[in-house]
């Protein structure tokens, strides 16, 4: 059905109107002005092989779900998005389809633990070949590119715990220059802060459990794809990858599997997932407002060696951020003497709960090293001992420096 005149967004629309309105116009029988829950398994066909509106079954697509994925999909500005039912299943399903047993990723070595994990425990079971590199040290992420023939690099920024900020456009250039593709995990940013495919890159993924969900209660990955991205060649003279359908598109192949193994969001995680995205530059304004607040006060506590969060004028990744992200988010971590210290602040506080994840109303604590980043214990890129994680949520800013400050006290440090 045409848009109405009323909600039709177009590109030149400002993030926010999109947010509110792409993916979806009022109901034409019912007015709703959200997109309605569709909860349907199967889809009545109208004459065999006759398909209303394309809809079939629903681990093949789902109205629910498609109003989400074309949202996130014009807020990324990818050609397509597509939704699972945890960040990990979208990583893996992406993973299964941009490489085949013997392939080599190149990946950051600061990045989410699950996906740490992902390409040094699990697919290595499967022929896959990984290496860690730092993606600071862009000559170093080309050399390792092309001396093992990557077939992807895959980075996170701002990185966690420390948030780092690497440079995106630069490692795209690099990822390209040796017949790779480059991933970006935009989980910490969200799209309202950072787009990743404007500056080079091919893939984003999200834990939308996070910062696009927003408040805790739902577990969602997804997949946005570069407008008419292909399987790169493969090298040594095998030509063009077709893939599994035969196409060689990433968004066909990414919809392929996922449909086939079943790596579906249900319809009513993708309606919260789609209804957070609604508020998300609001939310991220407030987060980044608040965690900077927090930030410049802890690095005047004398308790406080270090603070890591790229909003501050000192930090290491601030003129990176400040060139590449709309404001620096809501995560932020700080170091105190030692790891006893840390883990008694951890459990000191009252307003920050101690919890892992991260991106939604509530604030969060929690201690890294045995937490988050256990399965990087002992590991060259290991988190420092003292370090705590705070996920600043939408409390009001004087509480939750009043908290940590009490935290802080509490915990002797
Ligand atoms: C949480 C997270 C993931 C994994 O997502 P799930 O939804 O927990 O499966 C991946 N990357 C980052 C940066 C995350 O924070």
């Amino acid at each position: 059905m045409a848009p109405t005149p009323e909600t039709s967004t177009n590109p030149g629309h400002g993030f926010s109107t999109r947010a509110v309105h792409v993916g979806h116009d009022p109901d034409p029988g019912t007015g709703d002005v959200v997109p309605p829950l569709h909860i349907a398994s199967t889809h009545v066909q109208d004459g065999v092989e006759t398909l209303r509106g394309g809809y079939e079954y629903g681990r093949g697509a789902n109205p629910t779900r498609d109003a989400f994925e074309a949202a996130l999909a014009d807020l990324e500005g990818g050609g397509a998005a597509l939704a699972f039912p945890s960040g990990m299943s979208a990583e893996d399903t992406l993973v299964r389809v941009l490489t085949r047993p013997g392939d080599h990723v190149s990946f950051g070595d600061d990045v989410y633990g699950g996906t740490y994990r992902l390409f040094t425990v699990v697919r290595p079971a499967e022929g896959l070949r990984a290496t860690a590199v730092d993606p600071a040290d862009v000559e170093a992420v080309e050399r390792t590119v092309r001396r093992n023939g990557s077939r992807l690099v895959w980075v996170e920024t701002p990185s966690n715990p420390l948030l780092e900020v690497f440079d995106i456009a630069a490692l795209a250039d690099a990822a390209h220059r040796g017949g790779a593709l480059l991933v970006v995990d935009n989980t910490f940013a969200s799209p309202y802060l950072q787009h990743p495919l404007a500056q080079g890159a091919d893939l984003v993924v999200h834990s939308t459990t996070k910062y696009v969900g927003g408040h805790s209660d739902l577990i969602g990955g997804a997949v946005v794809v570069a407008e008419g991205l292909r399987l790169p060649d493969r090298p040594g003279g095998s030509g063009a990858d077709g893939g599994w359908t035969g196409t060689g598109e990433v968004a066909q192949e990414l919809r392929f599997l996922q449909s086939a193994v079943g790596s579906v969001q249900s319809p009513r995680d993708a309606h919260l997932a789609h209804r957070g995205l609604k508020t998300l530059a609001v939310r991220m304004e407030r987060h980044s407002a608040s965690a900077l607040a927090l930030a410049e006060h802890l690095r005047d506590h004398p308790a406080v060696r270090a603070v890591h969060y790229p909003g501050l004028a000192e930090d290491p990744g601030h003129d990176l951020a400040a060139r590449q992200m709309r404001a620096s988010g809501g995560v932020l971590s700080f170091e105190v003497a030692d790891g006893a210290t840390a883990r008694r602040v951890a459990e000191s506080t009252h307003v920050f709960s101690l919890a892992v994840s991260l991106g939604a109303a509530e604030s969060l604590i929690e201690y890294p090293p045995v937490m988050t980043h256990a399965v990087k214990q002992g590991a060259r890129w290991a988190v420092p001992e003292g370090i705590v994680r705070l996920s600043v949520g939408l409390e009001d800013v004087e509480d939750l420096v009043a908290d940590i400050d009490a935290a802080l006290e509490a915990a002797g440090a």
